[in-house]
């Protein structure tokens, strides 16, 4: 079938909507209406190609959907026609040492996709189109592994439950689940789009007692502290450093996270810390970056980790999360600062440099 897609062709400039074939759902896959995507910086940096992936393109790129399932292929069992569900990039194979650790996050089984040698699910005049994540939410449907997507209610809004599918599962997660940050603990969030922001409401609903972002734009405060952060430090005027510490009675954060994929901020994250703290980094990295600090920096006992996804188990984390939506202890509401069509997105990629906006939602009906 023919579906209106947003095509990348070309590094720097922008995308174009266009008409492309999209194959019929096979095994385990499951077809969805492509309800609402959110706009992630992962594929702004594919775009401006300083994406870690070396992607062949043509290529459809979005990995942020929610929709309906219209189809399923004879082999899937977890969704039928007619359910709500979210598209998460962790896509995982439950048989490997990671998925049966416990870490699906981590999943090395490589099955989600389709093999180089099956008709490939995306293509435009018999030519293949690549699926960015083996997702590809740019476009009216998606077609991807059941292992991909998780079923939520019905009666969640598709337009926020969306974000919940990677930038607040990787924030809030990185809080909760990848940190260990104890109740009580000081916090420091390097960094406030829609990750830095997810995860200064995973610390909120964590129980930190103090959780400082900090972030170049100023516009961020209002933002920021709305999503609980306590103390805002504007890194244009000040050294963050210098602020946390000051902020903190001298003694640094028992977390630190950085959520941009800068090495200027890994470092920064890491001379914020108290004694025994933990630098959590959540942000990707070109693959050649460099990561240096003084050793004065590092107080005795600290440590250095990195989050993937917010360490997350999708289909509990996603309905949870989800649940703490409901609830009114996750505020998704607010991080839609920006909505438009697919016919927006080269705005949506505009305003998010700009620091504009928490996240832009693009919807199709
Ligand atoms: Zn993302
Ligand atoms: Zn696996």
């Amino acid at each position: 079938m023919q579906i209106e897609a947003a095509v990348f062709r070309k590094v720097h400039e922008p995308l174009t909507l266009e008409a492309i074939d999209l194959d019929q759902p096979r095994g385990r896959e499951v077809l969805v209406r492509t309800v609402a995507t959110g706009v992630c910086h992962s594929d702004l940096h594919v775009v401006d190609g300083v994406g870690r992936f070396p992607l062949d393109r043509p290529i459809v790129l979005g990995h942020e959907g929610a929709g309906i399932v219209e189809a399923a292929g004879p082999d899937v069992t977890s969704v039928r026609t007619g359910d709500h569900v979210v598209a998460c990039l962790s896509g995982f194979c439950g048989s490997c040492a990671q998925c049966l650790s416990g870490h699906p996050n981590l999943c090395t089984g490589a099955i989600v996709a389709r093999n180089e040698s099956e008709t490939p699910r995306l293509s435009l005049k018999g030519q293949p189109v690549r699926q960015f994540l083996s997702i590809s939410s740019y476009a009216e449907k998606m077609l991807l592994h059941e292992n991909s997507v998780v079923r939520i209610d019905p009666d969640l809004p598709l337009d926020r439950a969306a974000l919940v599918g990677c930038g607040v599962l990787t924030g809030v997660g990185a809080a909760l689940r990848s940190s260990g940050l104890e109740p009580g603990q000081t916090v420091a969030v390097f960094g406030c789009g829609g990750v830095g922001l997810s995860i200064v409401q995973g610390a909120r609903i964590g129980g930190a007692r103090q959780i400082i972002a900090i972030d170049q734009f100023a516009q961020k405060e209002e933002m920021a502290k709305r999503a609980g952060a306590t103390d805002f430090v504007n890194s244009g005027e000040d050294d963050p450093v210098q602020a946390v510490r000051a902020l903190t009675g001298g003694l640094g954060v028992d977390h630190a996270f950085e959520a941009v994929g800068i090495a200027k901020l890994c470092r920064q994250a890491i001379e914020s810390l108290a004694i025994r703290g933990t630098a959590t980094i959540v942000g990707v990295l070109p693959p050649d970056a460099t990561i240096e600090f003084p050793w004065m920096a590092i107080r005795p006992e600290c440590k250095v980790q990195t989050s993937r996804m917010g360490s997350n188990r999708f289909r509990m984390d996603i309905p949870l999360y989800l649940d703490f939506y409901r609830q009114g202890r996750l505020n998704l509401d607010d991080m839609v600062t920006k909505r438009g069509r697919l016919s927006d997105i080269n705005e949506a990629f505009r305003a998010m440099k700009a620091g504009e906006v928490a996240r832009t939602v693009l919807t199709f009906d």
